[in-house]
């Protein structure tokens, strides 16, 4: 590892060291933090002379009032939450890298920041690290699709000191995202603690009406974030899960149908609106569910479909990089267009797919 860790961390480093994992990008090596340890985030990585903090997890509360009343005792920026991978981009040793939440540099997300007018960023703020969401429809990772956005994009939601993990204030960073053309995530102005609720609501309101994700609140500073979801993500996050059902673990289900039971609770007027809830949630789970047993059963296989494009060594290295840790994928178009790679393939769902052919063919269950 290039960096002493004693030098920029406060904790024991020789047993920090131990826990950091070595991997390569085109040749190089680097090191991450598959785990927290010592009070360091998971995806710390060490590229070179860069160490660059892990992204902190985000808190959530489950009612709007008086949740936010009482994690914030100043201003709230309110920002739309969107649904694509966490990115963060640094520079190191004059590159460009993007790391994924748990400290891989991704190949193909390091190519598209690359085509961001991030070095002119970095060339000013060389120890910065550009936190963002890549969204879009063509990625290896997420399959949730935004109207506005026709290719895979990162929205960017912080700027933080790349060793220390210190956020920019909300206000700043907007600022000199602007100044350097870095595109944002969208926000909902900034609001009193007491006016946050009923603003976040009507933001809530809105969002859920065009099936997006929800809200991340902001103390002005930036140290302070919580999240806050729609019902609209809660079933799509279902639905996603339910048509592979073996392959999420119940903990992840159960937590959307809580979130929907509070947000119930705090939203729905009458009985009328809460059985409409229940039934869209029911039809959120169930329905992917059947249509999967249906295509296991005519022998089609089940899974995400991704779509990526790019440069070809890049689009190489990315199915390699699946392949390597065990996924099973199908492609299904492989081609070029304008020298570009495009390469259309089914993460198959292969835990799910055993599954289900084992119970239609009689398979009995202990429970
Ligand atoms: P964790 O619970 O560790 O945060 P997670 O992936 O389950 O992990 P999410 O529920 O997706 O977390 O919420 C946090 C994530 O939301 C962030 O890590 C970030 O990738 C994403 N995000 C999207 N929009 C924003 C935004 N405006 N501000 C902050 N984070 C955002
Ligand atoms: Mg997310």
């Amino acid at each position: 590892m290039d960096r002493d860790l004693g030098e920029v961390f406060d904790a024991d480093h020789d047993d920090l060291r131990e826990h950091f994992e070595r991997d390569t990008y085109r040749g190089r090596a680097y090191h991450y933090l598959p785990d927290a340890r010592h009070g360091v985030e998971r995806g710390t990585v060490v590229v070179g002379d860069a160490v660059v903090r892990g992204f902190p997890s985000i808190p959530r509360t489950l009612v709007l009032d008086p949740g936010v009343v009482e994690f914030f005792d100043g201003p709230v920026a309110v920002e739309e939450k969107l649904n694509g991978y966490n990115v963060r981009v640094a520079c190191a040793d004059g590159d460009v890298y993007a790391f994924t939440r748990s400290g891989y540099i991704c190949p193909f997300t390091t190519d598209l920041a690359r085509d961001l007018p991030v070095d002119a960023f970095f060339d000013d703020h060389p120890e910065r690290v550009v936190c963002g969401e890549l969204i879009g429809p063509e990625n290896p990772y997420t399959t949730h699709d935004y109207a506005e956005v026709d290719e895979a994009a990162l929205r960017v939601f912080d700027v933080r000191h790349r060793e220390t993990g210190e956020p920019m204030p909300v206000a700043d960073r907007r600022e000199v995202c602007d100044a350097y053309d870095l595109p944002q995530v969208p926000e909902f102005g900034v609001h009193d603690p007491t006016g946050a609720a009923d603003a976040v609501r009507e933001a809530i309101d809105d969002l859920d009406a065009r099936g997006r994700e929800g809200v991340v609140m902001k103390s002005a500073d930036g140290r302070r974030a919580l999240k806050y979801t729609t019902s609209a993500i809660h079933r799509a996050d279902l639905a996603h899960a339910f048509d592979k059902p073996y392959d999420y673990g119940r903990d992840f289900l159960f937590a959307r149908i809580i979130r929907e039971a509070y947000q119930a609770v705090e939203f729905d007027d009458d009985e009328a609106q809460t059985r409409e809830r229940a039934r869209d949630l029911g039809e959120a789970i169930l329905l992917p569910a059947v249509e999967s047993i249906r295509d296991v059963a005519a022998d089609r296989l089940i899974g995400d479909e991704h779509t990526i494009r790019g440069d070809p060594a890049t689009i190489e290295a990315q199915l390699n990089r699946f392949r390597g840790y065990g996924l099973h994928l199908e492609i299904l178009d492989d081609g070029y267009e304008d020298g570009e790679r495009v390469v259309r393939f089914l993460k198959v769902a292969d835990t799910s797919r055993e599954k289900i052919a084992h119970y239609l063919t009689g398979g009995t269950i202990d429970e």
